[in-house]
């Protein structure tokens, strides 16, 4: 699969519920739709994210759509 994050480094933030990512036997990373084990720091790293700006950008932790996230937080 080739790499979407060419010229496009962060998934649009989305007004909708977060894709079923994760499952039984893994885990999806949503930036580069590759299937893991375990989605790492070191992984997200690639990608210019930590597990808390991944997990805050696709809203899996609050639960509800991004809209009003500072995009500065994607660069502290
Ligand atoms: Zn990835």
């Amino acid at each position: 699969m080739k790499t979407i994050a060419r010229g496009m480094t962060r998934p649009p933030a989305r007004r909708r519920d977060p894709p079923r990512a994760v499952r039984e036997d893994g885990v999806a990373c949503l930036v580069c739709a590759r299937f893991f084990k375990q989605l790492t720091n070191t992984h997200l790293r690639l990608h210019g994210l930590s597990t808390s700006e991944y997990n805050r950008q696709l809203g899996y932790n609050l639960g509800r759509p991004l809209m009003g996230v500072p995009l500065r937080h994607l660069y502290s």
